[in-house]
């Protein structure tokens, strides 16, 4: 079963409310979504939104590494022989981690289809159901109580509260208010998106601690590159701490665990290049006892797929951040993840079981 073409289309889809962190504003979902097809008839799907904050990656340079660079290496490249095929997707360059990944997911895609299983099924099937939480986005503080609620009585049993945007005192108001709101029944988690300096951290986690404001762990509190930061507020809080932009690959990984830098560990596919390498980070992270989070950018049904099926599949992936397909106005993908409320299910299809993509004018970014 060889490569036969990979196409790329670049789309956009509008989302209901403004996605607001600490690094960027988000109102319509971009992405480039690719196709590969086989000879023997197949198609394999894949996707990679640019987040210029986070990866790097721009709509451009993912389209252009696919179509230019890392495309015509894949072509006619068997895939029985998939770690062939990996190898060259991640040797033949550097860095473009999006762009991999979403090249990554279809040849997964592909690998699943070949097998005749669920993409979950083939990378191990471990779980059969997931549970999302829900994004809370940085406001101030009324409004953030206000979504919460709305949230909570939609059915969302854990909410993920953007903080990290201004004062960090005005980020204890503002989980204050979301407690004083929806009371303590529901875990809340903290992404402070790189937001806060490591000393000035530590103070105001010691203060959520004391005022009982029951955090169930914080993502990401200092700079991506300040692992020395990151250690000094694990070391000095109790509440669990989270690498999530300090950990791209596999060896960032390895030098999170290695210092004991962070409690957990938020695997992306657009940070690790897809699911080949998130893969290797798990691993290293279960032989350390450390468990993960998948999450994902904004992105459609399409990449949620792909991290959803990779999450299900590993017993050390205990927490699950898929909300974006959630905050779209419209569902472009057929088939893929079945949502219900807050619990993902996966469909008896193989590979990640997408049925069509709705090619409508609409969402066709130019
Ligand atoms: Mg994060």
């Amino acid at each position: 079963m060889n490569i036969l073409s990979i196409e790329t289309v670049p789309v956009a889809v509008p989302l209901t409310k403004p996605f607001k962190t600490a690094l960027r504003t988000v109102t319509v979902a971009e992405s480039v979504f690719v196709k590969i097809t086989t000879d023997s008839g197949l198609v394999g799907w894949g996707e990679a939104p640019p987040t210029h904050v986070i990866t790097g990656d721009s709509l451009g340079s993912i389209q252009f590494a696919i179509e230019h660079v890392i495309g015509p290496q894949l072509i006619g490249l068997d895939l029985r022989h998939s770690e062939r095929v990996f190898q060259k997707l991640h040797r033949c360059m550097v860095g473009n981690s999006s762009a991999k990944a979403a090249l990554d997911m279809a040849v997964y895609d592909l690998l699943g289809q070949q097998a005749g299983m669920p993409l979950v099924t083939f990378l191990g099937g471990y779980r059969d159901t997931l549970e999302t939480d829900f994004t809370v986005s940085v406001n101030d503080a009324e409004e953030m109580a206000e979504d919460a609620m709305r949230y909570v009585k939609s059915g969302f049993n854990v909410l993920k509260v953007k903080v990290g945007i201004d004062d960090i005192e005005k980020d204890i108001d503002r989980i204050r208010a979301i407690r004083a709101e929806i009371g303590f029944e529901t875990k809340l988690r903290l992404d402070a998106n790189q937001g806060w300096e490591a000393k000035e951290a530590v103070r105001a986690i010691g203060q959520m601690e004391d005022a009982g404001l029951q955090i169930e762990l914080i993502e990401q509190p200092v700079k991506a590159h300040d692992i020395e930061g990151l250690k000094h507020v694990t070391t000095h809080t109790y509440t669990p701490i989270m690498a999530d932009e300090s950990v791209f690959s596999p060896e960032d990984a390895l030098q999170v665990l290695q210092l004991r830098a962070a409690d957990l560990i938020n695997i992306k596919l657009m940070k690790a290049g897809g699911i080949y390498k998130a893969l290797k980070i798990n691993a290293l992270a279960e032989s350390y006892g450390i468990e993960c989070m998948t999450g994902s950018m904004i992105e459609t049904k399409l990449g949620i797929s792909a991290a959803a099926h990779f999450a299900a599949s590993q017993p050390n992936i205990t927490r699950y951040d898929f909300d974006a397909p959630l905050m779209l106005a419209e569902d472009i993908v057929e088939g893929g993840v079945i949502y219900e409320g807050r619990i993902i299910r996966f469909s008896i299809t193989n590979g990640l079981g997408i049925d069509k993509v709705r090619m409508d004018e609409r969402f066709m970014r130019k």
